[in-house]
């Protein structure tokens, strides 16, 4: 076969020289036609279009041609031509073809319509499919868009640690990392695990977050962000949580809660317009395709305000809900940790726009967030979301050494580990505040899917990590 140059699929339909010779290469999506001329649908994953190659059966050979199946791999030599029939402006006359890799009728991706959960199972071969190839070129695209708002906002691409011996966040939601023989484990007298052998020397685990280090970057070089994976060991099995997961966590010097609700609106509203602009066949495919409202959703986010709300506040609107007969699941009182149903109430139902919910009570939110003068209550801010409730959760942070030592004590948390930690604020303390977006929250809402094994490609969840 003649070399020639690849062109990706996505860049032949902007060509507009017809008549010229070139080569695609990609995976038959589906082959129909007559005795005389057939009809391969070819894509190579660069869009989620098609190109239609036209073959006049009669110039080739006949077992070649057999081999053209849904799922083969081939290449082929011909010429640019205008389309009227394939949906596209452009198609290829086949001048030479070559399989490059057969496929048998075991290719489970024969028919179209497969259910999301058979999918999973297949998770190796999902991308190949309409829907997973548009998912990924927008978790890419969308990966691209947060880079480019922090970066053209001054901010620097700080790198955490993924292996941690600071457990600040509940060691119940932590993975070991060890490398200590789990059949022969040492003990002391009172049965507990002696770590000094271990290869840190100590207990370690995978992080839940990298803030605290992110605290220690944004003190020094004053704005950045990480982007990476998280992982978490908590047993919950929903469509909104994984055990290995990616977040964005910006954190700034000088900035209070207020110009940290303003900076998470802005950035979830770059993303989101990001994606409109960026991935446009794609998000169409999958409004067409799975839920014929997710362009309107995203337009919608983009038009308004976010509504900016207290969570005394929210709970009384909850209240308010109950005692007129609305029925949630879970109770509604002041100190309650919201669920799901609760935030989406406020979001779908009540305001119709997302919601950033503030000043939560101290119990339930982290030891260093910010403590109000009631004493009560401390500076975090949720940010709410239709179809996903909480996407961001952040806080400005408590900068006072005494407030937090003290916070520190009265949560039992291991002083020892903290030392670094509270370093930032004896030397040189500032006012500072950050957030963390979960990656895939943020794209189970840019794509409309409804599960988050969906939007990630290989998902880790409780009992399950193939692949
Ligand atoms: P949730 O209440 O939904 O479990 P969280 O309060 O534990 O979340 P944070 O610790 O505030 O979450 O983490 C910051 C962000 O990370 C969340 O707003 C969410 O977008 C995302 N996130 C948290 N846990 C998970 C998870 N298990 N899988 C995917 N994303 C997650
Ligand atoms: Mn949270």
């Amino acid at each position: 076969m003649e070399k020639i140059g690849r062109t990706k699929i996505v860049d032949l339909f902007k060509r507009e020289d017809f008549g010229a010779v070139v080569n695609v290469k990609g995976w038959v999506r589906t082959r129909r036609g007559s005795k005389q001329v057939n009809f391969i649908a070819l894509n190579d994953g660069s869009t989620i279009n098609n190109v239609q190659v036209v073959v006049d059966l009669a110039n080739f050979d006949e077992e070649m041609l057999k081999l053209i199946t849904t799922g083969a791999c081939l290449s082929v030599n011909g010429v640019m031509v205008e389309s009227v029939g394939s949906g596209q402006k452009v198609e290829i006359q086949a001048r030479e073809i070559e399989v490059l890799g057969v496929c048998d009728n075991t290719y489970p991706l024969q028919k179209k319509g497969h259910s999301m959960e058979f999918l999973r199972e297949i998770a190796h071969l999902r991308p190949r499919t309409n829907t997973f190839g548009a998912v990924f070129r927008i978790r890419h695209n969308m990966a691209i868009a947060i880079h480019k708002f922090f970066h053209d906002k001054g901010f620097f691409y700080f790198h955490t640690p993924l292996i941690t011996a600071s457990d600040c966040e509940g060691a119940g939601q932590m993975f070991q990392v060890t490398t200590m023989n789990l059949y022969d484990l040492k003990k002391n007298e009172a049965g507990s695990i002696i770590y000094d052998d271990d290869f840190f020397g100590k207990q370690a685990s995978l992080t839940v977050s990298g803030q605290l280090e992110g605290e220690l970057a944004a003190t020094a070089l004053g704005s950045i962000y990480t982007f990476g994976p998280t992982f978490r060991a908590e047993n919950s099995n929903t469509p909104r949580h994984l055990a290995e997961f990616w977040m964005i966590e910006p954190e700034v010097a000088f900035n209070d809660i207020l110009d940290n609700m303003d900076l998470a609106e802005e950035f979830i509203k770059y993303c989101v317009k990001w994606a409109l602009d960026n991935c446009a066949d794609d998000v169409k495919f999958l409004n067409d395709m799975f839920d014929k409202e997710l362009i309107e959703r995203l337009q919608g986010v983009l038009k308004d305000d976010f509504v900016r709300l207290s969570y005394t506040d929210g709970i009384k609107i909850l209240e308010d809900a109950v005692a007129k007969g609305h029925k949630f699941e879970f109770p509604v009182y002041w100190g309650v940790d919201l669920a799901s149903e609760h935030e989406r109430y406020l979001v779908e139902e009540h305001f119709k726009r997302p919601v950033i919910l503030t000043d939560y009570p101290k119990e339930i939110k982290a030891f260093y967030m910010k403590m109000n003068d009631d004493n009560k209550t401390v500076r975090a801010m949720d940010v709410l979301f239709p179809k996903i409730g909480e996407i961001i959760g952040g806080s400005e942070r408590e900068s006072d050494y005494n407030k937090l030592v003290a916070r520190i004590e009265e949560l039992h948390i291991p002083m020892k580990d903290m030392w670094w930690y509270l370093d930032t604020r004896k030397f040189g303390t500032c006012p500072h505040s950050g957030f963390g977006l979960g990656f895939e929250r943020l794209l189970l809402f840019v794509t409309g899917m409804s599960n988050i094994r969906d939007v990630i490609p290989f998902p880790r969840t409780p009992r399950n990590a193939e692949f």
